[in-house]
């Protein structure tokens, strides 16, 4: 599955990287980096990370 993050709308505070620290990461300059083609088995993980994102910047597209 694709995930995707409208940067202009993350606040790169990093609740997600919390939720699933395999997709979602804050680098060492404060900016979010992460897994845009992500195994379906961390779905959960993403969903988590949807829930808790402040600002609801984080989308799943399945692949076609
Ligand atoms: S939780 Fe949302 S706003 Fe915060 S770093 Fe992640 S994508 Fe950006």
């Amino acid at each position: 599955m694709k995930v995707y993050v409208d940067r202009n709308l993350c606040d790169n505070h990093g609740q997600c990287a919390i939720s699933a620290p395999a997709v979602f990461r804050i680098n060492s300059e404060g900016i979010l980096e992460y897994e845009d083609d992500v195994d379906g088995s961390l779905r959960n993980d993403v969903e988590d990370a949807i829930d808790v994102c402040p600002v609801q910047a984080i989308f799943i597209r399945d692949d076609e």
